[in-house]
């Protein structure tokens, strides 16, 4: 071995021992006749300690040579330092060399390896294995790795299989859109990356493997965003002879088990919250519980006072933002413009101080009256020194636009502390969305999806209010996973595409696979898939995925460092069969 110890386990019990380390050079500092380097590694870091005339000539020269990254051998003993440092774990002791050696050179990093570093994005991406190197990078990949080893752990004990399940399999239009790999032995014809192993896992409940489970890459060719990489990892699992409720217990058992091992954080039993409550007190399917500033109805209040706006509007509500009626008229402007960004695309925002003196004021003075404001301000149980926010139009929109603007006085409060978790299970999510532009209703989770069995018989008549046996787990207003009771029942699955505007023939093209397997005794069946890189972000405070997966993708879906996709040569589109017309 190169290395009796690593660069992060020295204490004062190792005094006088005899040791050798291997690692990079972080800081070298050479002070006249003393010379110091900080050597790390994956551990931590250990400083070295040489000095003219006492060291051995060979050590100096050698250290004299050294520049930030180079790798080398030292080789020493251990001695108490004299002053010593309580910042770091190895800081009540030095290595005094006896030998040095460089294993290899390094030319000067592109940035500095420090916790804060002065590389910028691209270039970090650029050097990953240099950026890779930094502390906190390393404590990302190592939360990850011990997240990926708990849930093994847990689902093993609960009987779950790992299974794996193919990589190439074939292209459909449900979902997102397919990364598409061609197949050289079957000319013009092309597999699919799997966007989930969904319907593997379903065959393998048919199969009896009641318990399956798999830390798995899935594959989704959709625009990019902080959370959202084309190749992600789930942790996908599927259950027989369950209901909901077994899963979800399950799951919840899961959460719990990884916040205590991993966090040490004890966390309460996941409340359960309905899609439609959801939306009516959240205006948003994935709630972020860590504060409270629920929708407050007003249309009973505020309409018919000879506001227009209002009284036209199919819903009237706001939120209680406590303690901020001394909002100034800058901040409020700014909140107005927030709300106005077309991201938002709210009209303007009404707002109403309830002054700590007990009095009122509003930007709808001209109508309401102090007694009027006072009936809003009860029903939002205000309290004086509050600030009541109201925005209004079209129910679903303005409810989603009123979610935003909760959530950025969330922010503005600092009321969405990411050392606090806040886990929930939203459910009866509606089975169909209608989608305006194809004017078809899509599966809002997907085709496997089991509607309510008493909602069944909507199915033929009213689709757009059938519930489905669906599922999410939502932590932090972020959606962590979501999942269903599927449909064992070839008919029902049959019925299912046909709402979904799929002709008998096409979804047999498309599915008959899965169809054809329901006659063969397929067992009720469910399953969730928990999106892993979020679930390890979340558990690191964070919000962007891309700082814990080791090597991921920039924005516009690069590999800047092997400097992929690139052009394949023409021999390679000839062997696949594939011409290229890129004049256009
Ligand atoms: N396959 C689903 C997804 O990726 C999850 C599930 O239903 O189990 O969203």
């Amino acid at each position: 071995m190169l290395r009796t110890h690593t660069c992060g386990e020295l204490r004062t019990a190792d005094v006088n021992k005899e040791v050798k380390l291997s690692g990079w050079v972080q800081r070298i500092r050479d002070k006249g006749g003393l010379i110091w380097i900080d050597l790390r590694d994956r551990y931590g870091m250990t400083q070295l300690l040489m000095e003219e005339g006492r060291s051995a000539q060979q050590v100096v020269d050698t250290a004299r040579k050294l520049g930030r990254e180079f790798v080398i051998q030292a080789s020493g003993n251990v001695i108490e330092r004299e002053s010593k440092n309580p910042k770091m774990a190895t800081g009540e002791i030095e290595i005094d060399l006896t030998a040095l050696k460089v294993l290899n050179a390094s030319k000067t990093p592109p940035f500095t390896i420090e916790d804060d570093t002065d590389g910028g994005d691209e270039l970090r991406m650029k050097y990953r294995y240099l950026d890779l190197r930094r502390n906190p990078l390393r404590e990302n990949i190592s939360l990850r790795h011990r997240l990926s080893l708990e849930t093994r752990k847990y689902l093993d004990n609960q009987g779950f299989i790992d299974i794996e399940t193919p990589f190439l399999i074939k292209s459909t239009p449900e979902g997102a859109r397919d990364f598409v790999v061609p197949s050289r032995m079957n000319e013009g014809q092309f597999y699919a990356l799997p966007q989930s192993p969904q319907t593997f896992k379903q065959l393998l409940m048919v199969a009896g493997y009641d318990r399956y489970f798999q830390l798995v890459k899935c594959f989704r060719d959709e625009d990019l965003r902080a959370d959202r990489q084309p190749e992600f990892t789930q942790i996908d699992c599927e259950m027989a002879f369950v209901e909901q409720q077994d899963v979800l217990d399950t799951f919840e058992g899961l959460v719990r088990y990884l916040f205590k091992e991993v966090k040490g954080i004890d966390i309460e039993n996941l409340p359960h919250m309905t899609y439609a409550e959801a939306m009516q007190k959240y205006g948003s399917d994935k709630p972020d519980l860590r504060f409270g500033m629920e929708f407050v109805e007003l249309n009973e209040v505020a309409q018919g006072k000879g506001f227009n706006v209002f009284d036209e509007a199919e819903l009237v509500v706001g939120i209680d933002a406590a303690g901020c009626a001394e909002y100034s008229r800058k901040q409020l402007d700014k909140l107005t413009d927030f709300v106005k960004k077309p991201q938002i695309g709210a009209k303007g925002l009404v707002y109403v101080k309830y002054n700590a003196d007990g009095t009122f004021k509003s930007s709808v003075d001209k109508f309401y009256s102090e007694e009027d404001l006072k009936t809003w301000a009860e029903k939002f149980n205000a309290r004086p020194g509050d600030l009541l926010l109201v925005l209004s139009g079209e129910a679903e929109k303005t409810r989603k636009q009123l979610n935003e603007l909760r959530l950025e006085m969330g922010n503005q409060l600092n009321l969405r502390d990411p050392k606090v978790f806040k886990p929930l299970w939203v459910v009866d999510f509606p089975l169909l969305e209608w989608d305006e532009e194809s004017k078809r209703f899509h599966a809002m989770h997907h085709p496997f999806t089991s509607p309510k069995p008493e909602h069944e018989a909507m199915l033929s008549t009213d689709p757009g209010k059938v519930n489905a046996n669906a599922y999410d787990l939502v932590i932090n207003g972020v959606e962590i996973g979501g999942g269903s009771i599927r449909i064992h029942n070839r008919e029902l699955q049959k019925k299912m595409f046909q709402v979904l505007g799929f002709t008998d023939e096409e979804a047999q093209a498309q599915f008959g696979f899965l169809m054809n397997a329901f006659e063969f005794g397929a067992p009720p069946h469910g399953g969730i898939a928990l999106g892993f890189d979020r679930l390890v972000a979340l558990f690191a405070g964070q919000d962007s995925i891309r700082d814990f997966i080791a090597f991921p993708k920039n924005n516009a879906g690069r590999d800047v460092m092997i400097d992929s996709p690139s052009v394949i040569a023409k021999e390679q589109l000839d062997e696949l069969g594939l011409k290229l017309d890129l004049k256009k």
